[in-house]
Order: C-alpha cells, then sequence, then structure tokens
C-alpha cells in the first residue's frame, strides 16, 4: 500500500491483523540485508497507547472488523488520535499488492473484497460520532478498478448514514487503471488525498511499483474533474532526498494545483524496511513549512510527526476556512 496510503509510517511491529490469511508480513522483504533500526532523537517521543478512549476505539474496530492503517502501519500517532476516537480506516483488505521497501503494511495476496466493509465504515463514523474521516486502503494491482468501486460505495455509504460528516480519502494510484481516479472524483469525497511519498530521484527503491509522474497526473486530474474538491498530498524526509530536490516536489504539486501538503519523519518499521538516512530537525521542519506556504499551498503540515492524516479532521477546517479567505480576496 502506499501511504497512504501511506505515508503512515511505522516506529514499532504491528498488532495482530483482523485475518489470519498472511503469516509473514513483507515475504518480499525477507532476503533483504538488515539496516539497524537507529535510536530516535529526542523530540520524536509519543505517549503509550493506554487511554480509554483508545481502548474503545480498538475494540469497535474490532467488532466491526475493520482494518485501521493507524494499526497496520504502526503509525507512532496511535495514542494521540485513539484518544480522541480519529481512526483511519483502510479498506479492501489488510494485505497490499505493492511492496513499497517503506511500509509496515502486510504484503502478499490480498483479501477478498468484503461487500458489506462500506457499510460497517458508516457504522463506525456513527459509533465514533466523527465530523470528518479519512478512509485509505491497500494498493489493489488485482483487481480491474483498483478498488475505485468499493471507494465510491463507501463514500455513498458514509453520506447516506452520516450526512453531515466530510470525507477524505487517501487513494492508491490506480496505475493501469483506466477510469478509476474520474469515478472516484466523481463520488464527490470532500478531500481527495495521494501521496507523492518521496522525491523521484528515490522511486525506484522506495516506491518501486508507482510512478511519479503518474502520481501527479492523478492528483491533477482529480482538481480537472472537480475544481471544487481539496486536494492533498504528502512526502516523508529522511529517506535519503535533499532539499532541492524537495523544494522540486513543492513545485512539482503546486503546478498540479493540490492545496494542501504534508511533510513528515519517515520511520523504519524493521531492519528489513528502507534505512533511515538521517533524522530531520524541527528547524528544518519549520523552514519546509515556511517555503511551501510561500509556494501558495492553501495548508501546510510539517513535522516530525506529521502523517497525511494526522489532525485531518482540524485541518480540513482550516483547509475550507482557508479557501474561503482566498475567494473573499480574489
Ligand atoms: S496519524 Fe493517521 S494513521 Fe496515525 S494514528 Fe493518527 S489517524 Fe491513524
Amino acid at each position: 500500500m502506499e501511504t497512504r496510503t501511506s505515508h503512515e509510517i511505522a516506529s514499532s511491529a504491528s498488532p495482530p491483523r483482523n485475518d489470519s490469511t498472511v503469516v509473514v508480513r513483507h515475504p518480499e522483504k525477507a532476503a533483504r540485508p538488515d539496516n539497524p533500526v537507529p535510536r530516535k532523537p529526542p523530540w520524536i517521543r509519543v505517549k503509550a497507547p493506554v487511554s480509554p478512549e483508545y481502548q474503545a476505539t480498538r475494540r469497535l474496530m474490532r467488532e466491526l472488523k475493520l482494518n485501521t492503517v493507524c494499526e497496520e502501519a504502526a503509525c507512532p500517532n496511535i495514542g494521540e488520535c485513539w484518544k480522541e476516537r480519529h481512526a483511519t480506516v483502510m479498506i479492501l483488505g489488510a494485505v497490499c499488492t505493492r511492496a513499497c521497501t517503506f511500509c509496515n503494511v502486510a504484503t502478499g495476496r490480498p483479501d477478498l473484497v468484503d461487500p458489506h466493509e462500506p457499510g460497517r465504515v458508516a457504522e463506525a463514523v456513527g459509533k465514533l460520532g466523527l465530523k470528518h474521516i479519512v478512509v485509505t486502503s491497500v494498493d489493489r494491482d488485482d483487481l480491474d478498478d483498483g478498488g475505485a468501486g468499493h471507494f465510491v460505495r463507501t463514500i455513498a455509504a458514509i453520506r447516506a448514514a452520516a450526512p453531515a460528516t466530510t470525507i477524505e480519502v487517501l487513494v492508491p494510484d490506480f496505475l493501469r487503471k483506466d477510469g478509476a481516479i474520474e469515478i472516484v472524483a466523481a463520488a464527490k469525497p470532500d478531500v481527495l488525498n495521494h501521496n507523492l511519498e518521496t522525491v523521484p530521484r528515490l522511486y525506484a527503491e522506495v516506491r518501486p511499483g508507482a510512478r511519479y509522474f503518474h502520481s501527479l497526473r492523478l492528483l491533477h486530474e482529480a482538481k480537472r474533474i472537480d475544481p471544487s474538491l481539496f486536494t492533498k498530498s504528502g512526502i516523508m524526509v529522511g529517506l535519503g532526498e535533499d532539499r532541492t530536490e524537495v523544494l522540486q516536489v513543492m513545485d512539482d504539486l503546486r503546478a498540479a494545483d493540490v492545496d494542501f501538503l504534508t511533510i513528515g519523519q519517515y520511520l523504519q518499521p524493521t531492519p528489513k524496511h528502507h534505512r533511515i538516512d538521517r533524522f530531520v530537525t524541527p528547524e528544518e521542519f519549520e523552514s519546509y513549512r515556511k517555503q511551501a506556504v510561500g509556494k501558495g499551498f492553501l495548508m501546510v503540515s510539517a513535522s516530525p510527526l506529521t502523517r497525511s492524516s494526522y489532525h485531518a479532521g482540524d485541518d480540513f477546517a482550516r483547509l475550507r476556512a482557508a479557501r474561503a479567505a482566498l475567494l473573499a480576496t480574489a
């Protein structure tokens, strides 16, 4: 999966999944040489997930048999987000058909698509009382539409059950799935997010199944189909990119009319994953944030623990306000 998908990165081993079809989470990474996982610097510290609200969110996800990227990617923010009952649902199963070297989501033979999953996602939105929901998925290269139809059905189910809830979809790249982004954009999510994950030079080693310019085109196309849609993308830093390359990605995303940029620190899930090149300091993140704001993004979130769905609800409210303010001055 992508960052989505997969820009939600692991900092520890993942908890058990909701099914038992995969024994080895990353069979394609097993033969890779070990990259020692470095100690995290003092500015990357997260609270242990122990709150009653965290436990309640976890129970609900189990009860409704829903996967979350929060757990599957072992996101470092899970204690904080789930305390607020903010979970990012991962549809289309828990097994990804790609093998990105940064990602902790299990890879292998994908699960069967569950036609009842959209209804259960909608039920979770109601039970969690969410004003804003982020829905992502694994990559489904095996499906004719890449899973686009399942996204559409999930959006429809949430709209029917909770019309006031705003919906953000964090979609895979739908590579070689003609018409997929068109049907997702036509379903009118409030935010369409697709992560570039890294700079183009590192695609071959970080995101080998993806194409940088295809991902950019997908974002551009979504905005062309529905100019009222908010578009969003993110990258990780600390993978070996340099500053000039990050600034070029910002320019590329602005050229694709993307509204919201997220930048976070890559954290290495296991020794078999892509090595951490370095920890980017909070001061550098602030400098990236300022540069991105100067390039015209409506919203920028850049910090070590920024993930594409971190504080997504509050950020969506700010995003809407920023567009309204811009239109008022136009
Ligand atoms: S940042 Fe996103 S993936 Fe991580 S715990 Fe929060 S909602 Fe889940």
